[in-house]
This record gives C-alpha cells, structure tokens and sequence, in this order.
C-alpha cells in the first residue's frame, strides 16, 4: 500500500534587536555567561516587563513579507511550567490572539536532492512574539544555566500540516531564512542558535484521510539535519506502519553522526498550561495606519521580485513592441 508523508513545520526565530523583549539588557551572542542579566529577565518578584517595540514592529513586518493578517488587537499571555532554564516558571508568550494569522510559502524550481519541487504554496497557520528561555550547559555530572539568552525576543513561525517530502521541507526553510534575512528581521545564525525547528511527521496510506500519528522531532540544529532526519522517520514510521505497528505520540531527537531519530519522551497525557492573560501588560492595538506604515519601509518579497523578473525576461520584445 503506498504511503503519504505529511510534515508541518514549528520555527522559532530570534528577532535582531538591540535590547531584549521585556528589559534593556543587550540582546547579544556570545558574551560571558549571565552578564547580560537583570532582575526582569532573572524573573526576581515584583519586576514588570516592558515590551520592546522594535521586536514587535519585527514580528509584524514578517507577518507582512509572509502575506499574514496582521491582528490590530493582540496580547501576550502566560503559559505556565517549571523547568531550571525559566526563572520565572512561566513564559510570556501569546495564545489566541497571536500578531501574525494565515499566510503562505510559495515552492520554487529544484529541491535539495535535485528534483524539481511541486507547484505549491506552504500555509503559515501563525507567527507569535514570545521571550526565549536560558541556555542549559552540561559539563559531565553538573549543569550550569546562562540566562544571557533568557528573554531574547522569539518568534514562532507555526506553518499548516502541507508539506508532504523532506525536500518541500528543506525548501520552505529556505525561503523562510531568506524572507527573514533580506527584510533585517534577523539574522538566522543557526550555530547561534537564531533559527531552530521542530519538525512535526506522520505518515498515512494515501487513501486516508485522517492523520496518522504524530511524532515531533526536536534538536535538529541544520537544514540538512532536519531533511536527513525526515527522511530516516519516512521509512521508519511507513515499515512500522505497514507491518501493522501501532506508532505512539512520541518527541524524537535527532542522532547526527548515526543518522538515526531517538526516542526522547512519549507523550502520553497532553500539557496543562494554564494559559491566562500576562496581567502586567496593556494589550498591543495597531491601526491600519500603523501596519501600513510598517508595510512601507520592507523590501519586495524573495519571490514577488522572482516572478517579476521571470515574467518581464520570458517575453522581453512585449514592452518594447508595444
Ligand atoms: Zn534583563
């Protein structure tokens, strides 16, 4: 029986900005661990976060290079957990009323493995502004925690379930890079940790209509990575399937000098958390001035610009002749 693959991209973007998302500590790579801390992005009590302007105008403007619906009413609100990276216990980020909604990735000309790539355009389901969490290093039996990159503005750019090879995957990050690159949104140093990705996969037989179960791959630190690593699931996920194997929901990570996924967690009973309102900050209202103003100081689009060069060099003589 032959199968379908269906992959859907989560992509979170470091926003280049001079200060972090919610205090004035530098945003930047590199330095001496926990210097570029305070008491807002340390989540010491009774500190109010400020929200950075230039991260939102950012977020907005990919938003808008992405053909998004920008939401004039917007809010962050609080997605509550534990982990040693989180000071604060909690994450500010944004649930239903994200900046960014809808959108598309158009694929063009050759993919990764040299074939030409479906005439087809990636749906962008969301883009939301959140604050990125510290840096867990581990040194043999100890770890130690840099909060330097705690609070740094990160975006998530969530994409429709619509891709359906690794070679349309490593595309769409392609252009997404790009997109981000050319409009100064940021710089997308994956070495720097700038642009990471989660890669969500199943595979059904073709005939079916339901998705298959869902397993996320996490850690993928390269592009190649991440085709690689979706092209060993498709085989393992389509040999489990066919032989009649019940997959679970389960986190993967990604064993580069094998070329092997691992099981990392099962996910057995979904996250509570606890979503509610960030209670500490005014909701976000932009006009359809303010968002056309934004609108006015991108760049064309990778592949508006494309299509227009295409276009006007495929028939040259047309605009002399007539
Ligand atoms: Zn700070």
């Amino acid at each position: 029986m032959p199968y379908e693959t269906v992959i859907g991209l989560e992509v979170h973007v470091q926003v280049r900005t001079r200060t972090k998302m919610f205090c004035a500590c530098p945003n930047h790579f590199g330095d001496e661990p926990n210097s570029n801390v305070c008491p807002v992005c340390l989540g010491y009590p009774g500190v109010l976060p400020v929200p950075n302007a230039e991260a939102v105008r950012k977020t907005i403007a990919a938003g808008l290079m992405l053909g998004c619906k920008i939401n004039e009413f917007s809010k962050f609100d609080r997605k509550n957990y534990y982990y040693p990276d989180m000071p604060k216990n909690y994450q500010i980020t944004q649930f239903d009323l994200p900046f960014c909604l809808g959108g598309a990735v158009p694929l063009a000309g050759k993919g990764y493995s040299g074939e030409p790539l479906p005439d087809k355009r990636i749906g962008i389901t969301r883009i939301h502004l959140e604050e990125d969490v510290g840096k867990l290093n581990h040194f043999g039996k100890v770890s130690g925690v840099d909060f330097n990159r705690a609070g740094v503005p990160l975006m998530e750019i969530v994409s429709e379930p619509d891709m359906r090879s690794a070679d349309e995957a490593y595309a769409y990050l392609t252009a997404l890079k790009q997109v981000m690159q050319y409009a100064g949104i940021s710089d997308c140093d994956m070495e720097k940790g700038q642009l990471r990705c989660d890669v969500n996969i199943s595979v059904r037989p073709f005939v079916q209509k339901e998705f298959g179960t869902k397993i996320e791959l996490k850690n993928l630190n390269s592009f190649r990575a991440v085709h690689r690593s979706i092209l060993h699931e498709i085989t393992r996920q389509t040999a489990a399937v066919s032989s009649g194997e019940k997959l679970r929901q389960e986190t993967r990570g990604w064993n580069d000098p094998a070329g092997e996924t691992y099981l990392m967690r099962t996910k057995e009973n979904a996250h509570d958390y606890r979503y509610f309102p960030e209670p500490d900050m005014m909701p976000v209202e932009h006009t359809p001035e303010q968002i056309a103003v934004i609108r006015y100081t991108l760049p064309e689009v990778p592949w508006v610009r494309r299509e227009r060069f295409v276009t006007s060099t495929a028939s040259p003589r047309t605009t002399l002749t007539s």
